[in-house]
């Protein structure tokens, strides 16, 4: 390792943008390339489907950080330029006009992109997806109070969006084919809450709705499901889950499953290249041999930073806990752990209120919580997740008590 050796960074998303500040924290003092397909420096994605959608939020608002910090860092951004290829044995990239930029280490941020429906009339005019600013402006453009907007998938892309479309007063009918909301990454309790303050929103939701095709002329008119009902829209969002882009890596043989695999320092199965954030398949330290690929900003700050001490030759912080966050309305949901092995929940607080937890326990121990408008529940189930330390149940599901008190003496 050396502190001198030129980084390349490919994609300057969340991940690309923290490895840039996390290098220059850990006293790499060599050359820093961001190579990035986007227009513009780093920004920002949460606020894309809340603040920014709503008009509270402007795009230069979003920026991870000013033009001038990565001057004063001596970091080269090199922004709408997408890198094409990785050639290895010379330990360079490819860019489109194939000139090539070298590296003594690469890493690779490249996020994911939002899944394509490979249905009839999914090239229609006003059918959008939700993953990047160009997305975003294209979507607020057509959210237009009084307009219907129908949403296929009620994952927290399709939510999110169903709130601020609500806020802006358009008619808003969301479609999950499965038969609960967020089946993929919340527990039955949480998704029944959202689904009811939804409804109390007025969105309408359909369960078990398998999408068919869209219909319109032109543009989309209708989106009708397969058991034939057509539900009529001016507009349709699909938020059906995001793919890693990890073609670059499987191109050049690095070894790849759900996104590119790497160790609990974010290496590949090449030690010269780092892949973070979305796009990487990572151990899940506090989980033993667990291997998962998450979607957060924490996680790309989490491995941003392994990556950096890596290279850098320090030692690597021990493998946090992973969490997350949602808004919709005036809810802040906080999740923190995976519910790896959970084999029962205790609920804490009255969802009826607003304010409640979800724990996740194998046993006595804490494996997630899911937190709304509970902040102080999403701390302290971090902290039994982080320490494994055994929990009364009664009396985390006893809000009489504070959550912190339920710990039992380490055994
Ligand atoms: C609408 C929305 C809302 C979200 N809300 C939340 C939230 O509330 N809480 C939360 O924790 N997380 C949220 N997320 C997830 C979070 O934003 C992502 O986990 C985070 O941005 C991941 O960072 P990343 O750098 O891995 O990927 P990205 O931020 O997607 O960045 C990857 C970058 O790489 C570029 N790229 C890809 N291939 C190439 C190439 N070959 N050459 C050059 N550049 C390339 C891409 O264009 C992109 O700019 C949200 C995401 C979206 C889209």
């Amino acid at each position: 390792m050396s502190t001198e050796s030129t980084v390349v960074i490919v994609g300057a998303g969340h991940a690309g943008g923290a490895a840039c500040a996390q290098l220059r924290e850990q006293g790499h003092r060599g050359p820093i390339v961001l190579l990035g397909d986007e227009p513009g420096l780093p920004y920002h994605r949460p606020p894309l489907s809340k603040a920014f959608l709503k008009g509270e939020a402007d795009q230069d608002s979003l920026l991870l950080r000013p033009a001038s910090w990565y001057e004063e860092q001596d970091i080269t951004v090199r922004s709408g330029r997408k890198v094409y290829a990785i050639e290895r044995d010379a330990r360079q990239v490819v860019l489109a006009e194939g000139s090539r930029v070298p590296y003594d280490y690469l890493i690779l941020a490249t996020g994911a992109s939002a899944r394509r429906l490979a249905v009839r009339g999914a090239q229609l005019d006003n059918i959008l997806s939700l993953r990047d600013a160009g997305d975003a402006a294209r979507l607020k453009a057509a959210l237009q109070p009084g307009r219907r907007l129908a949403i296929v998938g009620g994952g927290y892309i399709g939510l999110e969006v169903a709130a601020s479309a609500r806020a802006l007063g358009l008619d808003v009918t969301v479609l999950e084919r499965e038969e609960r909301l967020l089946a993929r990454v919340a527990s039955a309790p949480l998704a029944a809450f959202f689904a009811q303050r939804h409804a109390s929103h007025g969105v309408t939701i359909l369960r078990g709705a398998r999408l068919s095709h869209f219909e319109g002329e032109g543009a989309v008119e209708a989106v009708v499901v397969e058991d034939g009902s057509r539900i009529a829209c001016d507009v349709a969002l699909v938020g059906v889950g995001a793919q890693p882009r990890d073609e670059l890596a499987r191109a050049c043989g690095l070894e790849c499953g759900n996104g590119v695999v790497v160790d609990e320092h974010a290496r590949t199965s090449d030690p010269r290249i780092f892949a973070i954030g979305d796009v990487s398949w990572r151990p899940m330290g506090v989980y033993g041999s667990h291997q998962c690929r998450l979607e957060s900003v924490p996680n790309a700050n989490e491995q941003a930073r392994q990556a950096a001490c890596a290279i850098a030759g320090n030692t690597c912080p021990a493998c946090e806990v992973p969490w997350f966050w949602s808004e919709q309305y005036d809810i802040r949901l906080q999740i923190a752990g995976l519910p790896c092995g959970a084999d029962r929940q205790v609920v804490r607080g009255m969802p009826e209120l607003g304010k409640f937890a979800v724990y996740h326990l194998n046993g006595e121990q804490v494996m997630a919580v899911e937190a709304v408008n509970s902040p102080l529940d999403f701390i302290a189930g971090k902290q039994f997740i982080a320490s494994g330390v055994a929990v009364c149940r009664t009396k985390l599901g006893d809000t009489a008590c504070k959550a912190k008190e339920a710990a039992l003496a380490p055994a």
